[in-house]
């Protein structure tokens, strides 16, 4: 094993540090396959692909092209194969390596022995062994897992209530509004990218709670047509489902691209921005509480979902989303001086960033910069369309046992929802692969950078949450 890892760190020595791997246009290596053999020959591409394709029935020609984001990772690893191709000892450790990530990945799925010796590397990872859940835990997160939209019909069945999505809509929209509001303050935009920005920001699609096909049912049985579970082979089930997500995957090559389709199922708590697509996507699971509910103030709403709304329209305009155009096409629709002016400005938030510490470690601006751009233009844009969303109404009573007005509360729930608990050498894992920030400087970094929070809640210029200096890029 020791063989083993010192070929691991080898293999983490020739690649690109995430925060270089951020520049899409500048990682974007159009190539045939006969010129991704001559950069990387240490496999038969040809074969490789064309052994891929035959479970899709698919053909592989030496012209056809494939986008290569690591020509340099690849010549460095074709050198290093080579070394070790050269002795028994090297062909050795490669065979080792191989097997051990082929264990590794299907350790979860093997009997308690295998589960047992693998508590040893986690708790090292990220300092927790996992325990021995119980059952009902496991049987959920799997069947969740191969299953996702089976039974994020039964979730959103019980849970999502019907006029969610109405609802929510009317809040991005709002949300979307005072983004486009606020690009006339920007002094570093020039007229003509922004009147593009407006057009990229009211082009941008939402797919809200959940796909429509799971509540037909013979959609959703021919969606998982060719998934075969038994219930007496719980390994054997595993590799089932790799293989019909791989198939799925392979299936939309050479496809034009689907804007329907989902990346989450409706139960996860999360959402995303594709820039590919130019669409967000709030799956069912993050329209509950403590991010939503539709007996919520809106303070709470705006502070809560308005801010992950706004924090995905943002993601269209960060250091990676704005190099993609309103129909998700990349290519530069800004000009020059305007991407200067930009790259100044962000550049802010990097050092800002870099400054805070966690466990004595300091974060890295770079890596996180996409992330804190999003959180600080989400949490401006939530901001002002729940101001926009209020203005000319009453404020309702204020909560009970909570002496702060509604504004001050639309801060709180967007403090609350960051609210998280997590161990040292998690957070030390987080720190080095992590494209977001903890959630302490999520919640503390935008906020230090708003000068609406410093007024709503009185704090002195100068003063640890209202400091002097402070960045703006949207
Ligand atoms: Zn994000």
């Amino acid at each position: 094993m020791k063989a083993v890892l010192e070929f691991e760190t080898k293999l983490a020595n020739i690649t690109t540090s995430s925060e270089l791997r951020r520049d899409e246009e500048a990682l974007y290596n159009l190539m045939s396959i006969k010129e991704l053999q001559e950069l990387a020959g240490f496999i038969d591409w040809r074969s490789f692909f064309e052994n891929a394709m035959k479970v899709v029935d698919k053909k592989i020609f030496p012209k056809e092209q494939v986008v290569v984001y690591a020509p340099d990772y690849l010549s460095n690893l074709t050198l290093l194969i080579k070394e070790y191709n050269e002795t028994e000892d090297g062909r050795i450790t490669l065979n080792n390596y191989l097997i051990w990530q082929t264990v590794r990945t299907l350790t979860g799925c093997l009997s308690k022995a295998f589960r047992d010796a693998y508590k040893g590397l986690r708790k090292v990872l990220i300092g927790s062994e996992g325990g021995e859940e119980p059952q009902w835990r496991f049987c959920i997160t799997d069947t969740n897992n191969a299953l996702g939209y089976a039974v994020g019909a039964i979730f959103v069945r019980e849970v999502f209530h019907g006029d969610s999505k109405t609802h929510a809509e009317e809040m991005i929209n709002e949300v979307r509004i005072a983004f486009k509001k606020n690009f006339k303050n920007l002094k570093w935009m020039d007229l003509e990218t922004r009147k593009a920005a407006e057009t990229k920001a009211d082009a941008i699609s939402d797919m809200i709670g959940y796909p429509n096909f799971i509540h037909i049912t013979k959609l959703l049985d021919d969606r998982y047509h060719n998934l075969t579970v038994r219930n007496d082979t719980y390994f054997e089930n595993n590799i089932q489902l790799n293989y019909y997500n791989l198939v799925k995957n392979l299936e939309k090559i050479n496809e034009p691209v689907n804007k329907t389709t989902w990346s989450m199922f409706p139960s996860t708590v999360n959402a995303y921005y594709t820039p590919g697509k130019n669409q967000m996507v709030f799956p069912a699971g993050i329209l509950q509480s403590p991010f939503y509910d539709s007996k919520y103030p809106a303070s709470l709403n705006f502070g809560g979902m308005g801010v992950v709304m706004g924090h995905e329209l943002t993601h269209g305009f960060d250091d990676q989303g704005r190099e993609f155009d309103k129909d998700g096409n990349l290519h530069q629709w800004w000009n020059n001086n305007t991407i200067e002016l930009f790259k100044n400005r962000t550049e802010c938030f990097a050092k800002q960033y870099s400054k805070y510490q966690i466990n004595g470690k300091n974060l890295n601006g770079n890596q996180t910069l996409g992330e804190n751009i999003a959180d600080n233009g989400g949490l401006k844009a939530a901001y002002h369309a729940y101001l926009q969303y209020t203005e000319g109404k009453p404020d309702p009573p204020p909560l009970p046992g909570i002496n702060l007005t509604h504004k001050q509360l639309f801060f709180l729930a967007f403090a609350q929802v960051w609210c998280s608990t997590v161990t040292v050498e998690t957070a030390n894992l987080e720190i080095v692969k992590d494209p977001h920030s903890p959630a302490k400087y999520r919640v503390t970094g935008s906020l230090t950078n708003l000068k609406e929070f410093a007024a709503e809640f009185k704090c002195q210029p100068g003063t640890k949450m209202n400091p002097k200096d402070k960045c703006e890029v949207w």
